[in-house]
């Protein structure tokens, strides 16, 4: 096969949700469609329960999951399918935001029964920030729920996205009939007790007796006249407003019962983009550029606590990554080569010798990489998209092991690296700040410095309400902004300025008086 026929058949793409819609168990019998996996149960969810949040065992455990299904691909129909994992535990939003930069399409599950939560709310905006082509599936139709109108309704308005139905159901919970698939025009049947997947059942006029056969006269009466109702309402299936991410694709199902899936996953494979061009500071990178390039959007530490080495997860945007070959680490400035590159395939890892664009590689790392990194066979690229996100929640970082600090200078170093959390220096008092997006971030972080570094920490409270990264229009109004606000002056990891604001009141009184400074809430502007 060729480089571009490679490049077309890879679809690489996220699952998102709130927690309990569904995702694991969509994700599974994906697999199993696949043939990657061939029990159910096979896929173990990545959920932190919240009784968990002291439980450090759990933390572990679930980081051990985490690396096993970080990457599940896998091959339908002669597609290629990446599967990339996003933590669903909200303290993890921004873990879940990096891979999605890496996603060329996302699925999002919504419960029936629940509509649109917040989660789901959240991560549709960094979607629309990308303009991330999506399709929702929306699950649990053997239970009662909303009506599909309503639901559709509801996701129109609070994701801000037009959609268009590709399955419809008939009825839900007790009254669940099948879904009439819009796409092929044909009608699946359900049934609780039948856990095998049958094919549709083609019929040729929906509007004959054959249809009142089976689902019976009223559910009959009932699909036609929504199916009108659809036609009038949506627009049909435009695959150019989908892959712009103006239009989500809509289909229902219930996961758990394997119903509705293959329907969303055969127009998936249809519909879904392959690779896409991806954006550097320099120049817009074309997949199928005889060059490799790629970046890195995860790092993953290993579980051995003697071992300070981790994966870093890469995704190849252009060309063929070879193992044993060097390439140039752009923000290091040096060349490494790689001689165990992995690759993952449902839930096994295996040592490969080439990856095509679309794909995710794990290269074994001693400590090179951070995220956001990029790796190219020379050129000094930038790749863009990986942003991080103003934290909530901030608390100075002290040494309580003068013996040693060595250490725990290295462990904060490395697990920023990671992205676990974001470090600021304040300017004035050269203190540390660690700032997290959830609360259990602080308990990860003292947990695995002294687990993995054999350092201690302790946590001190600071009244902070936002950090912000300062652009200057003008370098006279930084330098007296600066002077003004000496104390609340700090720098990120890469030294850019940031303005800790203590109050919402005075962040506004900031903006209002200094108006040739822009103050940004991501740190990519
Ligand atoms: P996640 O948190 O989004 O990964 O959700 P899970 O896949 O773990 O599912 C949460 C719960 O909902 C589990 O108990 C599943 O068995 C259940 N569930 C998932 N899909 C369905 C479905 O289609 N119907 C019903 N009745 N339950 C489902």
């Amino acid at each position: 096969m060729g480089f571009k026929e490679e490049i077309l058949k890879r679809r690489t793409f996220g699952i998102i949700s709130h927690p309990d819609a569904g995702k694991t168990t969509l994700t599974e019998k994906l697999l199993l469609f696949g043939g990657a996996i061939h029990v159910a149960g096979a896929v173990k969810s990545n959920k932190i329960k919240k009784t968990a949040t002291s439980d450090f065992m759990e933390i572990e455990r679930q980081r051990g999951i985490s690396v096993a299904t970080s990457v599940m691909g896998f091959e339908y129909k002669n597609v290629k399918i990446n599967i990339l994992d996003t933590p669903g535990h909200q303290d993890f939003a921004e873990d879940t935001f990096r891979v999605l930069t890496a996603c060329d399409s996302v699925i999002i599950v919504i419960d029936s029964a629940k509509g649109v939560e917040s989660q789901t709310r959240k991560l549709m905006q960094v979607c629309r920030m990308r303009k991330t082509p999506v399709i929702v599936f929306i699950n649990k139709l053997d239970r009662p729920g909303h009506d599909p109108f309503d639901l559709l309704d509801e996701i129109e308005k609070e994701l801000q996205i037009q959609v268009t139905p590709l399955s419809w159901p008939i009825g839900n919970g007790d009254q669940f009939k099948g879904i009439y698939n819009i796409h092929r025009e044909n009608l699946c049947l359900y049934s609780a007790s039948v856990q095998t997947i049958q094919d549709g059942i083609e019929i040729d006029d929906i509007n004959s007796g054959e249809l009142d056969e089976h689902i019976g006269e009223r559910s009959a009466d009932k699909l036609r006249e929504d199916l009108e109702l659809v036609r009038e309402v949506y627009p049909a299936l435009d695959r150019a407003a989908y892959l712009d991410g103006q239009v989500a694709p809509v289909f229902f199902g219930s996961a758990l019962n394997n119903f509705g899936i293959r329907e969303m996953l055969d127009c998936f494979i249809e519909i879904a983009p392959s690779p896409l061009p991806r954006e550097t500071d320099e120049r817009l990178v074309q997949p199928d550029e005889e060059k490799f390039t790629g970046f890195v959007f995860k790092i993953h530490a290993n579980m051995d606590p003697n071992h300070r080495d981790r994966i870093a997860f890469v995704k190849v945007c252009s060309g063929i990554f070879r193992r044993n070959t060097n390439y140039l680490h752009v923000g290091l400035g040096k060349n490494l080569k790689f001689s165990t590159p992995t690759a993952f395939m449902a839930s096994k890892k295996s040592i490969i010798d080439e990856a095509y664009p679309g794909d995710i590689v794990g290269l074994h790392d001693t400590g090179n990489f951070k995220i956001g990194d990029t790796l190219t066979e020379g050129e000094k690229l930038h790749f863009k998209g990986i942003p991080s996100f103003s934290p909530e929640l901030f608390k100075y970082i002290e040494n309580a092991d003068p013996m040693k600090s060595k250490q725990l200078a290295k462990g904060i170093d490395q697990l920023m690296d990671e992205g676990v959390a974001q470090l600021f220096t304040n300017q004035f008092n050269n203190r540390k700040i660690i700032g997290t997006v959830g609360a259990l971030q602080f308990e990860v972080i003292e947990y695995r410095l002294l687990h993995e570094y054999g350092a201690a920490c302790r946590w001190e409270n600071i009244n902070l309400y936002k950090a912000c990264w300062i652009e200057a229009l003008d370098p006279k109004e930084l330098e007296d902004f600066r002077l003004h606000k000496a104390q609340y002056m700090a720098k990120d990891k890469w030294g850019r300025d940031v303005f800790l604001a203590e109050s919402q009141y005075m962040l506004q009184m900031a903006q209002a008086n200094y108006k040739k400074l822009v103050f940004h809430f991501t740190s990519e502007f």
